[in-house]
């Protein structure tokens, strides 16, 4: 069967109430295109758990400030649409700017405490931006379950307490990050890295890992795990470091101690390109 593209938000929560009274379950994958296999093994795994799988395609405007890469960021419907037929996806959701925020449109929904760090601090107005157009996606697309990757992982958190603020009730799952064979976590930024940058990028992952390995030997002092990380990312010339932290994986607040699961993420510039990656340190 071939998929089915909806552009307009009335038109998928029409489709997505008359879905509701099969008895359809539906689980919803966002993104924002330029698919690679991190988006792929998110559509993998919202499969087999729903009848009906619809995935978003939609560069959403309202979560690039001034001067980031919207207007060259990687379009390619008809590939995309080919991935997400591969995948079983039924129905593609397809909107464009206008569609979503027609003349006139004013709502924002803001995480002041979530959406501070990190991004948040980097990227003002960023997660308004993606808070607004998911509670538009979940209005229209009427999903029981959503699929997030964990390589955006205060974006996960943000969108499971809005879920949970917000009463959707939707099932929100995370999925683990998908990497190049070199560590490299896959982004649709990474085909704007130059040669030499691409061969540093790995470097943010080998820091991760290399935190990773301290607090395997028992380190537990957030200083200490920080320092063995900004060692290695630090060592790559081109990577300017944007953030490097340690947190709390439930409530993204400083750790000095990593006494409960903690996040340590990183961002960096590799010239105009921001590449960010993390992982979870489970004591
Ligand atoms: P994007 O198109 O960048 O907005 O991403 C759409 C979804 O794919 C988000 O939930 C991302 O967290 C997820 N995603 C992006 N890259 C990866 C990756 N390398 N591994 C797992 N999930 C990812």
């Amino acid at each position: 069967m071939s998929i089915e593209v909806i552009r307009t938000p009335a038109k998928l929560r029409e489709r997505a109430f008359s879905l509701r009274g099969t008895g359809s379950r539906i689980a919803l994958v966002p993104t924002m295109g330029a698919l690679h296999e991190g988006h792929l093994s998110l559509l993998r795994k919202a499969r087999p758990l729903c009848d009906t799988l619809i995935m978003s395609i939609f560069v959403n405007p309202t979560q690039f400030a001034a001067g980031e890469d919207l207007d060259r960021y990687p379009r390619d419907e008809s590939t995309d649409l080919a991935l997400a037929t591969e995948c079983g996806v039924d129905i593609a959701f397809c909107p464009t700017p206008r569609d979503m925020y027609p003349e006139g449109y004013q709502t924002r929904i803001t995480l002041p405490k979530l959406a501070a760090p990190m991004c948040g601090a980097k990227r003002p107005g960023h997660f308004d931006g993606v808070a607004t157009v998911v509670s538009k996606l979940f209005n229209a697309a009427l999903p029981h379950l959503a699929v997030f990757g964990e390589k955006d992982f205060q974006q996960l958190a943000i969108l499971r307490q809005l879920n949970a603020d917000l009463d959707f009730g939707i099932e929100i799952l995370g999925g683990a990050i998908v990497r190049e064979a070199d560590g490299l976590a896959l982004s649709s930024r990474n085909v704007y890295l130059s040669a030499e940058e691409r061969k540093q990028a790995p470097r943010l992952q080998q820091g991760l890992q290399a935190a990773a390995q301290r607090f395997a030997e028992g380190v537990t002092d957030a200083s200490v795990l920080l320092s063995a990380a900004r060692a290695i990312v630090g060592s790559a010339p081109l990577a300017q470091i944007e953030y490097l932290e340690l947190r709390s994986a439930k409530t993204l607040e400083d750790v000095r101690e990593v006494t409960e699961p903690s996040l340590i993420a990183v961002a960096a510039r590799f010239g105009n390109t921001r590449l960010i990656d993390n992982l979870v340190l489970v004591p």
